[in-house]
């Protein structure tokens, strides 16, 4: 075998509507911020571009200027420029306001007169004319999801003919389950596609947008930002730990956890945290029945999670007033988006519940793992590749090079969740020192981008190939 041709760094343009941590609803803007670290440390230029939100947290934008303006879309669009996390970033704010209404999503529901798909279609459109008009030529557009799922046939129609010629585009799914028939336009025209996941690849691959393209689709498991996510390193808690110490560390962690919910700590007991956008996605049913279950056996709940359907919130309030009515005063409920306290429940849980319906990849349970919290989960996308269910998936973790670190159930009645919570719940209770070899398990795995950066980074060789 020859030596292997170092080939030259990559240029490479995201163009999305989120990124962590200024304007983060989901995983989404998890993954442009940490992948394009990632690929920024193995040498490559990553630039992003964004809307200009008037809701962005300017806190984490370093360098925030002014830098130039178009005139495009019937209005004027002026661009500013900043880094955040490292990565420039430039920001698109067109005076006809439209990025200026207190939020990223849900304009559909306000008396504003252009929906969520008008706003990000004018927004991906906008980026293309941006980088045209700044003399950008990029090896690689990439766009993300619906929201910029216009990127692709414009930049082929509108743009490649016109001067801005030298990109590739390859389009990522996060989430098939919004927008699908916005995808199927840009795995069209896009010159690589991926989602998150291997699983969710295949559990997606017969849908109507992507089976004439599976060629070309790629599942690239979702990673953290270990920097981001370092128990060792975290300012959000009152003690750092690492694998040396994750005893120590946890219970200072959960008795802050407890302390801020104003709620007793037994420590005896495990605690279960469940950190989720309350969607139907997420398995609202399960989530509630894993919240009963977990008291019944008499553990600590935590719950920290926002539901955007009004009646799924009211649910969850009205469940947790009757369950403090029933006099349960070791579990609380934080119905609202809190970055920091998400960080201490990670740290300061044994047991992190995710019982998607579905699940394109899921953070949170590699981000808990991170933490030496065991994820309880239901086997479905990405939590299928990433949990390793610790009395059966033995040999399907060695395939993969690790080791059980989780509990994972099939069905989606309360028998199913019972059952595979009860297995976790059991082992900390009886077996404490195999608990611990689990949490360990949990905490040596590498679930950074450092592999999947590298498969991005052959993907996007791939899509500047000829073919
Ligand atoms: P999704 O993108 O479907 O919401 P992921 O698991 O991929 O699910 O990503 C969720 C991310 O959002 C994780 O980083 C998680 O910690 C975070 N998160 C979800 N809900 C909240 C909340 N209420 N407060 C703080 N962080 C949250």
């Amino acid at each position: 075998t020859g030596e292997k041709l170092k080939e030259p760094p990559l240029h490479i343009v995201s163009i999305s509507v989120e990124m962590a941590p200024i304007a983060k609803v989901g995983g989404l803007g998890d993954v442009v911020t940490s992948l394009g670290r990632a690929c920024q440390e193995e040498g490559h230029k990553v630039e992003v571009i964004l809307p200009k939100y008037d809701t962005l947290d300017y806190s984490a934008i370093q360098d925030f200027k002014e830098i130039t303006g178009f005139s495009w879309g019937a209005t004027y669009n002026r661009v500013f420029h900043g880094k955040v996390e490292d990565i420039d970033t430039y920001f698109i704010d067109p005076e006809n306001g439209m990025f200026r209404v207190g939020m990223i999503y849900g304009t559909d529901y306000l008396e504003i007169p252009m929906t969520d798909a008008e706003r990000f279609g004018f927004f991906s459109k906008a980026a293309l004319e941006f980088m045209l008009q700044s003399k950008r030529q990029p090896d690689i557009i990439h766009c993300h999801d619906w929201q910029t799922a216009p990127c692709a046939k414009a930049y082929w129609e509108d743009y490649a003919p016109y001067g801005l010629n030298n990109p590739r585009v390859v389009f990522t799914i996060h989430n098939l389950n919004y927008g699908a028939e916005l995808i199927q336009e840009a795995m069209t025209y896009s010159q690589a596609a991926t989602t998150v996941s291997r699983t969710y690849r295949d559990e997606v691959s017969g849908h109507e947008s992507i089976h004439e393209n599976i060629g070309k689709f790629h599942g690239v498991v979702n990673g953290i930002d270990p920097d981001i996510w370092d128990p060792a390193n975290d300012d959000f808690l009152p003690r750092y730990y690492d694998e040396t110490e994750v005893i120590e560390g946890k219970a200072a962690c959960r008795e802050a956890l407890c302390a801020y919910s104003n709620i007793p700590n037994k420590p005896g007991v495990p605690m279960v945290g469940i950190v989720t956008r309350l969607t139907p996605q997420k398995g609202v049913h399960l989530i509630k029945r894993g919240v009963m279950r977990a008291l019944e056996r008499g553990c600590q709940v935590i719950l920290l999670g926002t539901a955007p359907d009004p009646t799924i919130q009211q649910d969850f309030d009205m469940m947790f007033h009757q369950l403090k009515q029933n006099h349960h005063d070791f579990m609380a409920f934080h119905l609202y988006y809190n970055e920091p306290l998400s960080h201490l429940i990670y740290a300061g849980s044994d047991l992190l519940l995710v019982p998607s319906m579905f699940e394109p990849c899921g953070l949170s349970q590699l981000i808990a793992m991170r933490y030496g919290t065991v994820p309880v989960v239901r086997r479905t996308g990405g939590l299928n590749d990433t949990v390793f269910d610790y009395d059966v998936d033995h040999k399907k973790a060695e395939w993969e090079g690790m080791k059980p670190n989780g509990f994972s159930f099939d069905g989606m009645d309360d028998g199913a969740i019972d059952f595979a919570l009860d297995r976790a719940i059991n082992l900390a209770y009886d077996k404490p020192k195999d608990f611990r070899a689990l949490q360990a398990n949990c905490m040596s795995q590498d679930w950074s981008w450092n592999r999947p950066a590298l498969e991005y980074i052959e993907i996007y060789h791939a899509a500047r190939k000829p073919y």
